[in-house]
């Protein structure tokens, strides 16, 4: 018995309290861990390794962006500042639109780790669940727009109506045509986006109504179906006659209203797209949501961005993957068709997981009743005397009014918002949560109290007189969604199985790390998530009036602030929905401050040869030359090549791109030196900032030299990777480029952190803020990180990283180091000896971690042959362990091949990943094992994880595409 003694208290208050903070939760070693790994690299301590690493003359001082706060006090501040939103009822439309997320989705989608931790599906053979959930988006986009081919999600409808642009001017057969038509009653931030892209490629724009399209000489056109302000127009005889004069028609349209009108297919068009947003998406004040593009066969070859296709896997199995990758930028570079890499992968998801649960009748019957409200509305407003702009609609009217003010302020009194950016008229757009009392309280507003009108009257006259606002030669005859995955899982069981039971093929962060080189793939903190579900950001319309969305706009301002703080800059830009358009939108500004300064004839820009391929792809985008320069052995950027090249072109230089730390994965001694180069050469730097993870609180763009950057905040700063978006890629930049940042059509915005106002400067992004409602994470993250935590973070990756890097450095050669032979936050080991050796190749290795329960890291990229390997700083070291123990054990198993132990292609590298179809084959007659196929290490064993299927044969897929879903016989023909 102890009574009477008094127990020594072991440590301070705060002590205790700090045993629990974020910091520690976030960063995976803990103090034994992260002391243990210094050993084994041999530093005395953080600090030390970051003297031996980063050089000197570029460390910088402290961060300045507040102390650590505890995970639920930041919580509490953040739902502090999202009351201030205000959720009005939007009728405003203009492609944004209310809508129900049903709650299957959303919390085992949305909310679900086991979906939005996953990566881009480079290793199909683990992603077989989301690459089916984005094969039935495309089937979705195929049967509703009525076109053949579609992609997997572009960033908004915006992007993807300027996309089209570009595809139209590949495949126009009228070469001689510079000029690109845009029907005038197309959404305004459309033609905004399409003004950049087309100022940067030189091409004309034509404004005018619908039927002038085809008295213009153009490469292709541009069309809104239904218009933005809500009218159906027969497009056929336009469409038709722009195609005579060999332009290609593209049309923008609403996924939900081609349920009842004719697709824009079977009008003829050349290209569908638009936004999936109202397929369950919220508003989230501008994203993210997913853009969806539909062509022609013919122009499979010229469709911009990424395309799931049907293959076969080594057993004949049906199996996903994605297909025509020659295409894109980390391939063709500056021929690329596009610069997308991240796009909007959970968005739309969402939206097929939609199409699924409601299926073709339930989708009727939403956009039926949304047609029918907009039918009452328009009826009684006629009744009473109002005008509409156009007799015929879906869901969106455009009323004359003589007394606009008047009616905005009594929809305002009411929390309403109508579409206001028309001369005397209002615009409202009903959508899917649209009630009768809506209705009613639409007719207090336009009409004043007391006018009488009766919802349910209204709709027992339309019943019986029936409505002609949808004309009948539009009218859709066509079936869509017939295929089973649309028709089997309406009820929630049915429903929440199908997308468990696609998770489970999927392998994400919440099973193991994925080591993915340059892509940064931290902890997406649960605390940084819950935000982006909260009603005050998720319902707010893009474009509602400002002093609604004042929680929007501190934490935005809040969240700039910090991000200029943490780079080095002066100013922001929080529009660029990617990173590769981050990279579009900083090239920009550096095109139009040459412009400005009378210099528009500069356009080079110098890449160094190990750029990501997005570099290079957006250059073009801006019209600029692509100089490739060299890179020496040490993985440096060859300083003498790129003076000599620098020095050649300087009348003409306009920028050089570089990255850092480089993608070598080492901090380049000369890159104060690289910058000066290209200044003394009259150009700017454009420094890509997707290696920020190991720049954070140690050194930043701005002090090295650089003029602008983007950050990939779905890499450094925690908003997850979605299986392949969505993602944000703010800009920094110093104050010189301030004036040249993105505005909007629709409001003027200020360059964040100055007072420049961006007057006119066209967009790069359908919304003013890209995708708004992600950025509470990237808050969330700094908030309870603080200016030490950030640091730390920064520090323990790069420590991750040369744990990983000494631990194989005796099995594997580590490609490139730097000073004192430290890496920065990710390495190289380069397989290509052992290939030459063994002819093990690096897929065989990708693929045998599969068979270990891992992710591959980054292969071939930037060098052919070699895997990149970043373990960021939230692995915690037990994990590291089983990473490198995974990758020794298959350095030996690869010596068993080189010796001739193991037959060339009969052993379990070959035969890698290991299905269970292998494992209950009755004819296993392999030289090894099951178990050494399929549980090489007994860590394996205590949490298997089954690829499931066979390694996918890619040039069959990519031989004969089908980017639509199978139908059930050819899973058998495969299979024969
Ligand atoms: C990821 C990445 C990009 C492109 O960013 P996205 O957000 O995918 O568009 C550009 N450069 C590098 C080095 C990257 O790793």
């Amino acid at each position: 018995m102890n009574i009477g003694t008094k127990v020594v208290a072991p440590a301070t208050l705060s002590e205790l309290e700090n045993q629990n903070e974020f910091v520690r939760r976030h960063i995976g070693p803990g103090q034994q861990e992260i002391d243990d790994m210094l050993d084994a690299v041999g530093a005395d301590s953080l600090d030390d390794l970051m003297q031996q690493t980063v050089p000197a003359g570029i460390r910088s001082k402290a961060l300045n962006v507040g102390e650590a706060q505890r995970e639920d006090v930041a919580l509490a501040e953040l739902k502090t500042i999202a009351k201030q939103n205000k959720i009005f009822r939007s009728y405003i439309g203009m492609g944004y639109s209310n809508t129900f997320t049903p709650n299957v989705i959303l919390r085992n989608v949305l909310e679900n780790p086991g979906w939005y931790t996953a990566y881009t599906p480079y290793q199909p053979e683990i992603a077989q669940g989301r690459l089916q959930a984005i094969l039935n988006f495309q089937q979705t986009t195929i049967d509703l727009t009525g076109l053949p081919l579609a992609s997997a999600s572009l960033l908004d409808e915006a992007t993807a109506a300027a996309e089209a642009m570009a595809l139209a001017k590949r495949v126009s057969k009228n070469k001689g045509a510079n000029a690109f038509f845009i029907a005038n009653d197309v959404h305004p931030q459309t033609k905004d986006v399409l003004k950049t892209r087309a100022d940067m490629f030189g091409f004309e724009l034509i404004y005018g109504d619908v039927s002038e399209a085809t008295q213009a000489n153009v490469f292709g056109a541009l069309l809104q179906y239904p218009t933005s302000t809500g009218e159906l127009v027969d497009i056929r005889e336009v469409i038709a006659g722009v195609q005579a004069n060999k332009g290609i028609v593209a049309v923008a349209t609403d996924l939900l209203s081609l349920t009842l009108i004719t697709p824009p297919g079977e009008l003829g068009a050349d290209v569908a797209l638009g936004s999936a947003q109202r397929f369950g998406v919220p508003m989230g004040y501008g994203g993210p949501h997913a853009a969806f593009f539909a062509t022609r066969d013919a122009y499979k070859r010229s469709l911009p961005g990424r395309i799931i296709g049907v293959s076969k896997d080594s057993r004949g199995k049906v199996a996903l993957r994605m297909a025509l990758q020659t295409r894109e930028q980390h391939i063709r570079r500056e021929k690329a068709n596009s610069n997308i890499c991240t796009a909007q992968v959970l968005l739309a998801n969402m939206a097929s997981f939609y199409a699924v649960y409601h299926g073709p009748e339930g989708l009727k019957s939403i956009a039926g009743r949304i047609h029918r409200l907009a039918d009452i509305l328009a009826a009684g407003l006629t009744q009473k005397g109002l005008k509409l702009a156009h007799t015929t609609y879906f869901d969106t009217l455009c009323v004359n009014v003589s007394n606009k003010d008047a009616v905005v302020a009594a929809a305002l009194k009411k929390e309403m918002n109508l579409r206001t950016d028309l001369a005397g008229q209002v615009g409202i757009s009903v959508d899917e949560t649209t009630t009768r009392k809506d209705i009613a309280d639409l007719f207090d507003v336009l009409l004043g109290e007391g006018h009488g009108l009766n919802v349910a009257q209204l709709d027992a006259h339309i019943i019986a007189n029936g409505s002609e606002s949808i004309p009948a030669t539009l009218a859709r005859t066509t079936d869509f969604m017939t295929h089973p995955v649309f028709n089997r899982y309406h009820s929630e069981t049915e429903m929440l199985r199908y997308i468990k039971s696609l998770e489970n093929k999927d392998l994400a962060l919440n099973h193991s790390m994925i080591s993915l080189g340059s892509c940064t793939m931290k902890l997406n903190a649960t605390a940084e998530m819950i935000p982006v579900t909260w009603p005050e950001f998720g319902q707010i319309h893009p474009f509602a009036p400002l002093d609604q969305a004042k929680g929007y706009t501190q934490m935005l301002d809040q969240l700039s602030e910090w991000l200029i703080d943490i780079t080095g800059y002066d100013a922001l830009s929080m529009q660029p929905n990617s990173g590769a358009q981050g990279e579009y939108a900083g090239l920009l500004a550096i095109q139009r401050y040459h412009a400005s300064r009378g210099e528009s004839h500069r356009n080079i820009c110098l890449i160094p040869q190990s750029a990501h391929g997005t570099n290079p792809a957006s250059a073009q985008m801006v019209s600029l030359k692509v100089v490739v320069v060299n890179c020496d052995s040490k993985g440096n950027v060859d300083l003498a090549d790129l003076r000599a090249k620098a020095e050649e072109v300087k009348d003409n230089l306009a920028c050089a791109m570089i990255t850092y730390p480089s993608t070598h994965g080492v901090y380049e001694e000369a890159v104060r030196e690289i910058c000066d180069i290209v200044h003394e050469n009259g150009g700017q730097v454009y420094m890509d900032g997707a290696n920020m993870n190991a720049q954070v609180g140690i050194t930043s763009p701005g002090l090295i030299g650089s003029d602008v950057s983007h950050l990939n905040l779905h890499k450094t700063f925690c908003i997850p990777h979605g299986g392949g978006g969505p993602g944000m890629g703010p800009i920094g930049v110093k104050s010189h480029l301030a004036p040249f940042l993105p505005s909007h059509s629709l409001f003027t915005l200020k360059a964040a952190g100055t007072n420049d106002d961006l007057g006119t400067n066209s967009a790069v992004s359908a919304a003013p803020w890209g995708s708004a409602s992600i950025l509470p994470i990237s808050y969330m993250y700094i908030k309870m990180m603080g200016s030490d935590g950030l640091k730390k973070a920064t520090e323990v990756a790069i420590l991750s990283a040369n744990y990983i890097a000494k631990k194989l450095e005796g099995h594997y050669p580590i490609l490139y180091t730097g000073r004192n032979d430290r890496i920065a936050h990710e390495c190289i080991i380069d397989l290509r000896p052992l290939k030459e050796a063994s002819g093990v190749t690096e897929v065989d290795i990708a693929k045998r971690l599969n068979d270990y329960g891992f992710h591959a890291p980054t292969m071939s990229f930037p060098v052919a042959g070699t895997l990149m390997i970043e373990p960021t700083e939230s692995e915690a070291k037990a994990e590291l362990d089983r990473f490198i123990e995974a990758m020794v054990c298959i350095r030996q198993e690869i010596a068993k091949v080189e010796s001739g132990e193991w037959d060339a292609i009969d052993n379990p590298l070959h035969n890698a990943p290991h299905t269970l179809a292998d494992m209950i084959d009755e004819k296993w007659d392999r030289s090894y094992s099951r178990q050494v196929g399929a549980y090489p290490v007994p860590a394996v064993a205590a949490d298997k994880f089954w690829p499931t299927v066979n390694r996918i044969d890619d040039v069959f897929g990519d031989r004969n595409l089908i980017c639509s879903c199978p139908d059930l016989d050819s899973y058998r023909e495969f299979a024969e």
